[in-house]
């Protein structure tokens, strides 16, 4: 009689337990009458109804991949959240609040999204090795059974065994079937989640491309700006759209990896609207918005980039995985230079695009459309749609934006406050623009439908123009005065000379960026005339009215003196007084 060694029972029933499951025998030889202990017992065991898809009873050890509530992340909790990346940004850019919420908002996301991508791709890896250690054992396992039977076919086995059978007959061992892999042997497919590209809507200079700048500048990823005005349909005079990959490329310093999971900020975007052609073709148009099309969508874009670049260090997110086909060194940043034409194929699929452009007269359509729709708030809202036309500042009443997201809380303005337009705080009729609004001003349906935010910027205010001469981190008084120290020069404004730039830039209708022309228009006098150890700069110079006022090396206190004179009852001082002034002071004996 042949007799099992221990081993060879424990390799077969391991063999049988993985690959044949059978289900659990759901058919009964004999009824049985049903006792209270045998209900209590059949509700424990997993009982399966093929046909009905439940299961009566919960099995803690089988793992449903998801929890009670939901499957929690392990890569680990984010260093920050949206609000924090807004903190950040609060110390560059003034007011916009909304743009700010919804840019950190889809920035972060698009973070998340990557570092769950990297940590899937990493645990996916783990798990490819331990399978493949696994379907090796398997093979191995299948191996020396079928040699084992070769060998000797009925001294370890019971007679008319199958496989020894075989094995005898065939004398080589089966082939096994690599194009299908059991499910048990697979890695399991990860929830893919899309990006969410965002349209930036504004006039010019409040500060759309400045805050994506300064969020990148926190998150360290791969990101690049580039000038819609330049691009053209392949084939013709310009710029393919495919140099904004290549932009990028170059940005992660040749990393192909990094450059997937990149921001590409498309500025101008309103200038590659439809357009009215004589010949009937716009390339600088609705062919470059078809290129687009496929960029963003996502598609493999091969760059060939002449090898003469030098070597950056890259970032952790930078994950320097990449390189070009055939980088023979594999060290992130690419091979030494050489000379020779490399080429990188970028998949855009994860990249995020964000569109940024002005949309000059889009408000105009946007109010007319409210305007004609009304049906709720009839004549009121038409009647402020028809006088914000014709540029009264009248503004559309709030119901209109009720359904927008990041409301502002209610502000009660004092009614001398000298704002002329609203705050940036309050919604403009840009944010009431809808795809078909852009497709009206000449946008393809396919690519509008491919943005999934619109957001508008408002026009700043004077008081938050006011505010960005002042108050951020590298604020214009602040460069201005780094740049006197270097004279050296001592360069103070009053108040009220920095409310009337701000003012005159406000006219300008530049935004912030109207707030340097006018300082480069008052300075420029004292830029000349230097080095003057103390330069005063009062509202009579902003207005033209006099000239700056100049003080020899004991002007401090001088200086401080018809400072608190022209601000009201000397309170706004601008300049404060240092140890050194006082003690500059005394020796001069001021
Ligand atoms: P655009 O909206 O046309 O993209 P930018 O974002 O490039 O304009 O802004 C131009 C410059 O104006 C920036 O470099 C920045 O110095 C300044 N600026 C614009 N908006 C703001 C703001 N809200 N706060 C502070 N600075 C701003």
């Amino acid at each position: 009689m042949t007799v099992l060694t221990r081993p060879r029972c424990a390799s077969l029933a391991v063999l049988s337990s993985t690959l044949i499951r059978r289900p659990p025998p759901l058919v009964r030889s004999r009824p049985r009458t049903l006792t209270t202990s045998s209900v209590l017992r059949t509700t424990y065991r997993r009982s399966e109804d093929f046909t009905s898809g439940f299961s009566s009873s919960y099995d803690p050890s089988q793992d449903t991949g998801r929890g009670p509530m939901f499957s929690k992340a392990t890569f680990g909790v984010p260093n920050f959240y949206p609000r924090d990346l807004k903190k950040r940004v609060d110390e560059y850019v003034v007011g916009q609040d909304r743009a700010k919420k919804t840019i950190c908002s889809v920035i972060f996301n698009h973070y998340q999204n990557l570092r769950r991508r990297q940590h899937h791709e990493f645990q996916d890896q783990r798990l490819r090795e331990k399978l493949q250690r696994q379907r090796f054992a398997r093979d191995r396992d299948l191996h020396e059974r079928q040699g084992y039977a070769d060998v000797h076919p009925v001294e370890d086995e019971f007679p008319g065994h199958n496989e020894s059978v075989r094995g005898i007959g065939l004398g080589s061992p089966e082939p096994v079937d690599e194009f299908y892999i059991p499910e048990d042997l697979t890695v399991p497919q990860h929830v893919k989640i899309d990006k969410s590209n965002l349209l930036l809507l504004g006039p010019t200079g409040v500060g759309k491309t400045y805050i994506l700048e300064t969020l990148s500048k926190k998150l360290n990823v791969p990101f690049t700006i580039s000038d819609c005005n330049s691009f053209t349909q392949a084939g013709y005079i310009g710029q393919d759209v495919e140099t904004c990959i290549e932009r990028l490329l170059i940005e992660a310093n040749y990393d192909t990896k990094a450059t997937e999971h990149g921001i590409v900020v498309l500025d101008e975007f309103d200038k590659i609207a439809r357009r009215e052609t004589v010949n009937g073709r716009d390339v600088g148009g609705e062919g470059v918005q078809q290129a687009l099309l496929k960029l963003v969508e996502g598609t493999k874009v091969t760059i060939n980039v002449k090898d003469n670049r030098s070597s950056r260090p890259s970032s952790p997110l930078m994950g320097g995985g990449g390189g070009p086909a055939g980088n023979s060194t594999g060290q992130p940043g690419g091979p030494p230079p050489s000379g020779k034409v490399d080429q990188y194929t970028i998949d855009t699929t994860n990249i995020l695009f964000v569109f940024c452009g002005a949309f000059v007269g889009l408000d105009k359509a946007v109010l007319k459309r409210v305007a004609k729709h009304s049906m709720g708030f009839g004549a009121e809202l038409r009647r402020a749609a028809a006088s914000s036309l014709q540029g009264s500042s009248d503004i559309l009443p709030a119901e209109v934006y009720a359904h927008l997201p990041h409301q502002p809380p209610a502000v009660v303005r004092a009614p001398d406050s000298p704002t002329t337009k609203p705050s940036s705080g309050g919604f403009t009729p840009l944010d009431l623009t809808t795809p078909t609004d852009l497709q009206a001003f000449g946008f393809i349906p396919e690519l509008i439908g491919r943005v999934h935010n619109i957001c508008a910027l408002t026009p700043l205010s004077l008081d938050e123009l006011f505010r960005i001469l002042t108050e951020p981190r590298n604020s214009l008084v602040a460069q201005y005065t780094a740049l006197f120290e270097t004279y050296p020069s001592r360069l103070s404004f009053t108040r009220r000379a920095l409310r009337a730039i701000a003012e005159r830039a406000a006219k300008n209708e530049t935004g912030a960026r109207g707030l340097k022309m006018e300082m480069e228009r008052v300075l420029a006098e004292p830029m000349f005339d230097a080095p003057t150890p103390y330069v005063l700069i009062t509202e009579g110079c902003v207005r033209g009215t006099e000239k700056a006022g100049y003080w020899g090396k004991d002007g401090g206190m001088e200086v401080e003196r018809r400072v608190a004179e022209e601000d009201e009852g000397g309170k706004g001082r601008v300049v404060e007084s240092s140890f050194e002034q006082f003690r500059e002071a005394g020796l001069s004996g001021a």
